[in-house]
C-alpha cells in the first residue's frame, strides 16, 4: 500500500500574494500542503480583483492581500493552517517572517524582494531553515521558474543585475493566465518533490515557458565570478547602506505607484484618528487612506510605509513628507 502523503509539519512560505502567489497557494492546498505562510505588504487594488486573480474576484479593494487570501483559503480548505503577515519582507524582518519555513516560494514582482530572499538564504550564518527557494515570475506570455539552493546553485545575483533596477510589472505589461497557470503548476510540483526529500528538478536551470507556442525552454545558469554576494563583499544590506536608505522610494507593480519607507517607525492610529480625519483621511483595517486629489492617493501602514499613486516620484516624496509632518505634529510617531 502506498504511504499517504504527509506534509503536516512542513511549512511553506509564499512571498507575494498576487497573481502567481494566490494561484500557487490554492494549488498547494489542493495537494494537501496545508501549512502555509503568506507574506505580502500590499493592499488589493481593482486590477487584483479581476479574472486574472480568481481568488480575489469577490474581494473589496484596499484591504491587505495576505490577510484576505488567508481568510478566503482558510474558509475553503478547512484542514489548512495558514498564517499571514502584512509586512513587506525586508532584510530586517526577513529571518523572522520566514522562520521555521521548510521552503520559500518567491512570487514577488520586484528586484528588491528577490534580492532580499537571495541575501537571507546565502548570507553568512543565515538563520533560515529553508536551504531552497523557488523563484518564479510571469510577464505577458513568458513565465519562468528556477530552484536555488544555498551553497550549491549559482545565487540569484549571479545571473541578475547586482544593482537595483525597476522591473517591468505585470499590471502594466500584462499577465497571461495560461502562462501563470503553467508556471505555478510547475512550482507546486517542485514543492512536492522538495517536501518529499526528492531531488528538485529545476536546480541550475531557468525554465522558461512561452504560452504563445506552448513551449518550455531550458537555460543553463552559471555562477558569476563578479557576483558580489558570492564573493562575500555584497554591502547592499550593510548597516551604513541601510541607514542611508532609511527613507527609500521604489516603484511597485501598478501604474505610477510608489512605495516609500520611512525607517523603523510606528504610527499610532488610535492617537492619530482625529488628525487623519481632519486631513481628509480615513482608517480602514489599521491602514490610513488619503485621497490627495483626483489622481493621487496615499495608503499608509502602521510601520510608516506608504504606497502613493502619483504623477512622479518627486510628487510622491512630497506627499510622503507632508503626511509624516502631520503625523509628527499629531504626536503619533514613535520608534518601532
Ligand atoms: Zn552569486
Amino acid at each position: 500500500m502506498r504511504k499517504k502523503q504527509d506534509f503536516s509539519n512542513k511549512q511553506v512560505a509564499i512571498v507575494g500574494i498576487g497573481r502567481n502567489g494566490s494561484r500557487l497557494a490554492e494549488l498547494l492546498l489542493k495537494l494537501k500542503i496545508n501549512k502555509l505562510r503568506l507574506i505580502d505588504g500590499d493592499v488589493l487594488e481593482k486590477s487584483d480583483c479581476g479574472k486574472q486573480c480568481p481568488l480575489f474576484l469577490k474581494s473589496k479593494t484596499l484591504i491587505s492581500k495576505s490577510n484576505e487570501a488567508a481568510r478566503i483559503l482558510s474558509d475553503k480548505y478547512k484542514q489548512a493552517e495558514i498564517s499571514y503577515n502584512t509586512d513587506n519582507l525586508n532584510y530586517i524582518n526577513g529571518e523572522r517572517l520566514l522562520e521555521n519555513c521548510e521552503l520559500i516560494c518567491d512570487c514577488t514582482d520586484n528586484w528588491l524582494s528577490r534580492n532580499t530572499i537571495n541575501f537571507l538564504i546565502n548570507k553568512k550564518n543565515s538563520k533560515l531553515k529553508s536551504k531552497y527557494w523557488i523563484y518564479c515570475g510571469a510577464l505577458k506570455q513568458i513565465a519562468m521558474v528556477s530552484t536555488l539552493q544555498r551553497g550549491k546553485t549559482p545565487c540569484w545575483q549571479c545571473w541578475n543585475s547586482s544593482k537595483e533596477i525597476d522591473c517591468q510589472s505585470c499590471s502594466v505589461v500584462g499577465y497571461d493566465v495560461k502562462a501563470g497557470d503553467k508556471i505555478t503548476k510547475l512550482v507546486s510540483e517542485e514543492v512536492v518533490r522538495i517536501l518529499k526529500n526528492k531531488q528538485p528538478k529545476f536546480l541550475f536551470n531557468l525554465i522558461v515557458y512561452n504560452s504563445e507556442f506552448n513551449k518550455l525552454n531550458l537555460m543553463k545558469l552559471e555562477s558569476s565570478a563578479r557576483c558580489e554576494l558570492c564573493k562575500g563583499k555584497d554591502n547592499y544590506f550593510s548597516k551604513r547602506n541601510v541607514q542611508k536608505k532609511e527613507k527609500r522610494i521604489s516603484t511597485l507593480c501598478g501604474n505610477n505607484q510608489y512605495q516609500i519607507t520611512n525607517g523603523n517607525l510606528a504610527l499610532d492610529f488610535n492617537k492619530l484618528e482625529k488628525t487623519i480625519k481632519k486631513n481628509n483621511g480615513k482608517i480602514v483595517d489599521n491602514v490610513a487612506i488619503f485621497d490627495i486629489d483626483k489622481k493621487s492617493q496615499a495608503v499608509v501602514f502602521s510601520n510608516a510605509r506608504m504606497l502613493i499613486r502619483s504623477f512622479d516620484s518627486r510628487q510622491a516624496e512630497k506627499i510622503n513628507d507632508t503626511l509624516m509632518k502631520i503625523f509628527k505634529r499629531g504626536k503619533g510617531v514613535a520608534p518601532l
